[in-house]
C-alpha cells in the first residue's frame, strides 16, 4: 500500500496513476485547494478512481487528526511523526527551527513502535545503524561525525561497536521512561547531555509548561 500525498497536483497525480497502473495499491490524499484550477483537480481524481487500485480521501496533510483516522481506518500499524533535529543546514535557517513546546504537540502523533524502537530497557533506536555515502557507519546518521568504524570492517563488527543506551543511565524522572525510553539521544545531545531529557518528548507528555 503506497501513500501519495497531493495525489491530485501535477507530480502527485502523475506517480499515483503510474503506480495504480502497475497494480500497486495507491491511496491518495490531497486537499483540493484553490492554488489553482479546482476543477481539474476533481477531474485529475475522477481519472485516478477509474482504476481498482486506487482510492481517494480529501484530507489536508496538515489535519493530524485526519491523517491519524485514515491511517488507523487502513489498519496501519505503524505512524512515525518526528520533529527535525536542529542540526546541519537547519542550524543556519533559524527561520524553519521548531521549539520544543510546539514540536511536542505533534510528537503526540503517531504511534506503533516505528524506526527508532528499542529493546526493552534500552533508549532509541538498539538495532540501528547508518551507512553513509563514504562507507563509514554510526549510531544513526545524525552521529555522522562520530563514526564508529567503515563497511568494509564487515556491518556486524560496526554494529557492536555502538553502544546502546540503558534507560537507567538517563536523567530521566518522569513516570512515561519505559514508554517515551527518553526519546532522542541526539535531541538530548544538542540540549546539552547526551543522557539527559529530550524536552521535545517532555513536551509531548505534557511534563514541562514552559520553553525549558
Ligand atoms: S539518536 Fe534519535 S534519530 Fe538517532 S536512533 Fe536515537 S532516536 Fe533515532
Ligand atoms: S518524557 Fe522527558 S523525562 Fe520522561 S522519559 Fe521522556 S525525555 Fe525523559
Amino acid at each position: 500500500m503506497i501513500l501519495v500525498t497531493g495525489a491530485a497536483g501535477f507530480i502527485g497525480f502523475h506517480v499515483a496513476r503510474e503506480l495504480a497502473e502497475q497494480g500497486r495499491e495507491v491511496i491518495g490524499t490531497d486537499n483540493i485547494n484553490d492554488y489553482y484550477s479546482p476543477q481539474l483537480k476533481q477531474d485529475r481524481i475522477r481519472e485516478l478512481e477509474a482504476l481498482s487500485s486506487f482510492s481517494f480521501h480529501k484530507l489536508d496533510l496538515c489535519d493530524y487528526d485526519g491523517m491519524e483516522k485514515l491511517f488507523k481506518g487502513l489498519g496501519i500499524k505503524d505512524w512515525t511523526v518526528d520533529v527535525p533535529c536542529i542540526t546541519g543546514r537547519l542550524k543556519e535557517n533559524p527561520e524553519f527551527h521548531i521549539r520544543p513546546e510546539v514540536g511536542g504537540k505533534y510528537l503526540r502523533y503517531g504511534y506503533g513502535e516505528g524506526l527508532h524502537a528499542g529493546a526493552p530497557g534500552y533508549a532509541c533506536g538498539t538495532h540501528l545503524m547508518a551507512v553513509a555515502a563514504d562507507g563509514k557507519t554510526a549510531k544513526c546518521s545524525f552521529y555522522a561525525d562520530s563514526p564508529v568504524g567503515s563497511i568494509e570492517e564487515g556491518l556486524r563488527a560496526n554494529w557492536q561497536r555502538i553502544k546502546p543506551v540503558r534507560l537507567e543511565s538517563l536523567n530521566c524522572d518522569c513516570h512515561f521512561l519505559s514508554e517515551c525510553r527518553g526519546g532522542c539521544r541526539y535531541r538530548a545531545l544538542l540540549s546539552g547531555n547526551e543522557l539527559g531529557k529530550d524536552f521535545y518528548r517532555c513536551h509531548s507528555y505534557d511534563i514541562l509548561h514552559s520553553d525549558e
